[in-house]
């Protein structure tokens, strides 16, 4: 085992879903720039907030504060991956420009981006929901088939194998023009 790698151990009683190992995210969110100016990384508060309760998964509590640290690393590693591909979309130049907006969503909408670029990030990100929007609905009871793992993957994910996209280093990528199902309608008649 990675020796900065943590076991989280304990009985739980909801099962063993939240007994895993956490990799450590050593990648840092604030560089030196040029002339001793300093560069933050897109998104720094949620990475922050997520990052803050990544690291804390292991230091204890029972499974109800595991679950919550989940949902926290799930909420701010989540958004901060809205703003990294909403980012990444801002700096497409449109040439020529598309003038309806469904036909740019198709061609370059934040889940295409996500899809094309980042596929990984695409799946952790589904786990994730599928978390989140078990946790939002009262009407369901147990974790024990949560995904929470996943959670924390993607955090990983996101913030330490695409460290260098929060820096702005994006793979080039070239994006279809895509007609949006609207202008397929209209085309066809
Ligand atoms: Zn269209």
């Amino acid at each position: 085992m990675h020796p900065s790698c943590q076991t989280l151990g304990g009985n739980v009683s909801t099962g063993e879903n939240v007994d895993f190992l956490l990799k450590p995210i050593n990648a840092v969110g604030i560089r030196l720039g040029e002339r001793a100016g300093i560069r933050l990384s897109k998104a720094i508060i949620q990475r922050t907030a997520a990052l803050r309760a990544y690291n804390s998964y292991g230091d204890g509590g029972d499974w109800m504060d595991k679950l919550s640290t989940a949902y926290v690393v799930a909420l701010a590693t989540r958004s901060a991956d809205t703003l990294l591909m909403r980012d990444i979309q801002n700096h497409i130049s449109e040439n020529p420009p598309i003038a309806c907006r469904g036909c740019r969503e198709a061609t370059f909408g934040v889940n295409v981006i996500r899809e094309r670029i980042f596929p990984r990030l695409k799946e952790l990100r589904e786990h994730t929901n599928d978390l989140l929007h078990h946790l939002d609905s009262p009407e369901n009871v147990g974790v024990d088939s949560l995904n929470i793992q996943g959670v924390f993957e993607y955090c990983y994910h996101l913030f330490e194998k695409n460290a260098e996209a929060l820096f702005g280093t994006i793979p080039e990528t070239v994006f279809e023009f895509t007609v949006c199902k609207q202008c397929r309608k209209e085309q066809s008649k």
